[in-house]
């Protein structure tokens, strides 16, 4: 089974990517940012635990994540390869995933990362709120929050992934389709 994780900041094109690469490749895509916003349009227990601190651009626990991955390796056990997108954002759940994936017998294939500047994360994410009606989008103090809770909680997981040899990044300065095929030439 393959396993990968699309690492980026917010508004790098994880979301656009992985689609094409499902489209392509076949490949399951678990999203926690579109299971989270699911859970609070569905009102859930968990939604309502969670609503806060997306809304102000903060992370959810590492165990409420954690969780939602291991139902979906667990749900989807006849797929080709998984990609994870949003997964993991802190050290610690890279070490859960590791785990995880060890007590199936299997490991990480690898992390595609996609680079953007702190100011294109900034425009990116103003023009995705003119299109996607996402609170923790249209405020700049909340996109702030984003930006430093990605450069403070999860940029040292590229660190501990170049340690595995597992860490491949793509500098997305390019169009969709020229970013896209950075992407698509790391996977099989
Ligand atoms: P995204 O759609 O990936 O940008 O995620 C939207 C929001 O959901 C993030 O800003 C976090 O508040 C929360 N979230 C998504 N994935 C995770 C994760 N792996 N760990 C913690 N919080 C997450």
């Amino acid at each position: 089974m393959k396993y990968y994780v699309l690492f980026g900041p917010p508004g790098a094109g994880k979301g656009t990517f992985a689609k094409l690469l499902v489209e392509n490749h076949g490949y399951y895509h678990i999203s926690t940012g579109d299971m989270l916003r699911k859970e609070i349009a569905a009102g859930s227990e968990l939604g309502l635990k969670a609503k806060d601190l997306i809304e102000k651009g903060n992370l959810v626990p590492d165990d409420v994540v954690c969780g939602m991955i291991r139902s979906e390796f667990a749900a989807n056990g006849g797929v080709r390869g998984f990609l994870l997108d949003g997964f993991p954002r802190t050290v610690a759940q890279a070490e859960a995933l590791d785990k995880m994936l060890s007590d199936m017998g299997d490991e990480l294939t690898r992390v595609v990362s996609i680079y953007i500047t702190d100011e294109e994360v900034r425009r990116r994410i103003k023009g995705r709120a003119l299109v996607e009606n996402r609170a923790d989008d249209a405020d700049d103090e909340i996109i702030s929050t984003r930006i430093k809770n990605y450069h403070e909680k999860t940029e040292p997981v590229i660190q501990y992934y170049k340690a595995q040899g597992k860490y491949f990044e793509v500098i997305a300065d390019g169009t969709i389709p020229e970013n896209y095929a950075k992407v698509e030439a790391l996977v099989d």
